[in-house]
């Protein structure tokens, strides 16, 4: 749901960028997620893997407002997970991570990326296609080509029911089911 193949997500928390109707608002502030270090990171995305694991996928939250830890993370992958791909979700736009006012570290995670998807989320462009919440964002190979088969089509979503109760949605679900999903779990509350 979050790039070709089955992957380990790294959901970075925090992001200044306000496109109103993001789908990820509890992302948005600095403070919160789970404090970690880059060594930790990466050797928990390898004990994360399993047989079919393609690679990791940094989301957020705005992953390239942590440009410089998430290089260093993806650079312990490459030593470490060589055939494992390496995937980014950003509000910002190709363009703006490589020009001069891109966040510290951002040209070294794109060195190290072998796709990107980019842009603010905007709904009134309409639904993107799969990997793209809205039809503005773009889809970029950076290192490694993209499966042809894999890039087209529309969005998918995950449901996680979690041991402890939650229901966790992810991936790039239309409005009619962020709703019916809402509705459902307000009748069960
Ligand atoms: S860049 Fe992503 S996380 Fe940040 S506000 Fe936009 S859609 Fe939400």
């Amino acid at each position: 749901m979050n790039g070709p193949g089955h992957r380990i997500v790294v959901w970075v928390q925090g992001c200044s960028l306000a496109c109103p109707g993001c789908f990820n608002p509890g992302t948005h502030a600095a403070a919160g997620g789970e404090a970690t270090t880059t060594a930790a990171l990466v050797d928990r995305i390898l004990a994360a893997r399993g047989p079919a694991t393609a690679g990791v996928t940094f989301s957020g939250g705005e992953p390239f407002q942590q440009a410089e830890a998430l290089a260093e993370v993806a650079a312990g992958l490459a030593d470490r997970w060589p055939t494992g791909t390496r995937m980014a979700f950003s509000g910002y736009r190709l363009e703006e991570l490589r020009g001069p006012t891109a966040p510290p570290g951002s040209a070294a995670l794109l060195a190290r990326l072998d796709w990107l998807v980019d842009g603010r989320f905007e709904a009134q462009a309409g639904p993107g296609q799969r990997w793209r919440g809205s039809a503005n964002q773009r889809l970029w190979s950076l290192g490694r080509a993209l499966p042809v088969a894999e890039a087209g089509g529309p969005g998918e979503a995950e449901i996680h029911l979690t041991p402890d109760g939650q229901v966790l949605l992810s991936g790039f679900p239309d409005a009619r089911l962020r709703r019916a999903l809402s509705r459902a779990l307000a009748s069960l509350a």
